[in-house]
């Protein structure tokens, strides 16, 4: 074991420079996991206030305990907090940990599912930070949060997500997917549709809070009410197919050839909500894709286009945003692709305007 310092805490975890692959040591440890700890942290704080006090906060794959004990440590959201892992040697762990941090905590030693069920309706926020999906804990996280909660998950299936394994994601998530250009958006709104139907069979409705991407994971937290009417509007509103074809998008009601789906289509965060988040400045990159989430939050379509779909543009993202913004057109940077931009226009308008500049640069 090592010491280590992640945000306010120290703690111990099996030396990462010895265990190349983080799921291959004693107990998990991922180091390029922080900026997820920190954002989370953020984002508990702020549902917190918005809530107008601290709250019963459960992680159920707590592994070295790191994310609660941050949680605890760095925001004033958390009046209980339950950790728990299947792991016996992580429980150890996490109670040295927790007790290096002056902190107390409730640790249990099961399985994820058990313990969601036998905590009830108890917890305003559950975190399920698995290894791979969170599909197998999903349906529990809903028997364990309370109206007015908060669940936040972490996926780092992102190949199936995103359509590369058709047939797992159909099995695994319930969706048909392909290829897109706009993959990485298909892949979180599969996760949030996914979400939204579980909710729904359980009576909630969701409300997605963040949702984003980075390279090896997708991380969503979405604020929960219970109602079985609400559930079904958000179902009704929220849920759709995305038919691709030939760089053309549109949203259908039902699944049709070439569509993808159903795919939460709804917002993907509340841009007010991710615009007041205090900005890590220790972050550069933190601080930059928490800006460019509170910008793309107030696009309405359900996709991003990437430059190259529009010919050979010599032009930067920025410069294009800003010619479609002066054609009336409202668009946006993307977290999601370097060379991708939201915009609520149809691909042939799009094409339209950027191909009038085409010409205009090539000549
Ligand atoms: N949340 C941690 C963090 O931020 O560092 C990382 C958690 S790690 C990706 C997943 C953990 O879940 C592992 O420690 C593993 O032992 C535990 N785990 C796997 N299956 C479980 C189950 N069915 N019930 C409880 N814990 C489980």
């Amino acid at each position: 074991l090592v010491l280590l310092r992640e945000g306010r805490a120290e703690f111990w975890a099996p030396d990462p420079a010895k265990y190349n692959d983080p799921a291959r040591a004693p107990v998990f440890y991922n180091r390029y996991m922080a900026r997820n700890r920190t954002i989370s942290t953020l984002v508990l704080s702020a549902f917190s206030e918005l809530k107008g006090g601290p709250l019963v906060v459960c992680e159920p794959l707590s592994a070295t305990g790191i994310r609660g004990i941050r949680y605890a440590l760095e925001t004033k959201a958390v009046e209980r907090l339950i950790l728990n892992d299947i792991s016996s040697q992580a429980v150890d762990l996490i109670k040295k940990n927790l007790e290096l941090n002056g902190l107390s905590a409730e640790v249990y030693n099961e399985d994820a599912n058990i313990l969601l069920r036998r905590l009830g309706r108890q917890c305003d926020v559950v975190d399920l930070d698995p290894f791979g999906s969170p599909a197998p804990f999903m349906e529990s996280a809903f028997q364990a949060i309370r109206d007015g909660g908060m669940l936040c998950a972490t996926a780092t299936d992102t190949a199936v997500l995103v359509g590369n394994y058709k047939d797992k994601a159909l099995r695994r998530y319930g969706v048909r997917l392909f290829k897109t250009p706009f993959y990485v958006e298909v892949g979180l709104r599969a996760l949030l549709g996914y979400i939204a139907r579980v909710a729904a069979a359980n009576d909630f409705a969701i409300e997605p809070l963040i949702a984003y991407w980075e390279r090896h994971y997708f991380r969503v937290c979405v604020a929960v009410r219970e109602g079985a009417r609400e559930a079904s509007d958000v179902l009704r509103r929220g849920l759709a197919y995305i038919v691709y074809l030939g760089g053309i998008r549109r949203v259908a009601r039902r699944e049709t050839a070439h569509s993808l789906g159903p795919l939460w289509v709804g917002p993907l965060g509340e841009p007010d909500l991710v615009a007041r988040l205090p900005r890590p400045q220790e972050d550069r990159s933190a601080v930059e894709l928490l800006n460019t989430l509170t910008a793309e939050y107030t696009t309405v379509s359900p996709w991003y286009y990437l430059s190259q779909e529009f010919g050979d543009l010599k032009m930067e993202v920025r410069e294009l945003i800003d010619l479609l913004l002066s054609n009336g057109v409202y668009a946006t940077p993307t977290h999601m692709a370097p060379y991708g931009f939201k915009a609520d226009a149809p691909y042939g308008e799009l094409y339209l305007i950027l191909s009038r500049d085409i010409g205009r640069w090539q000549l």
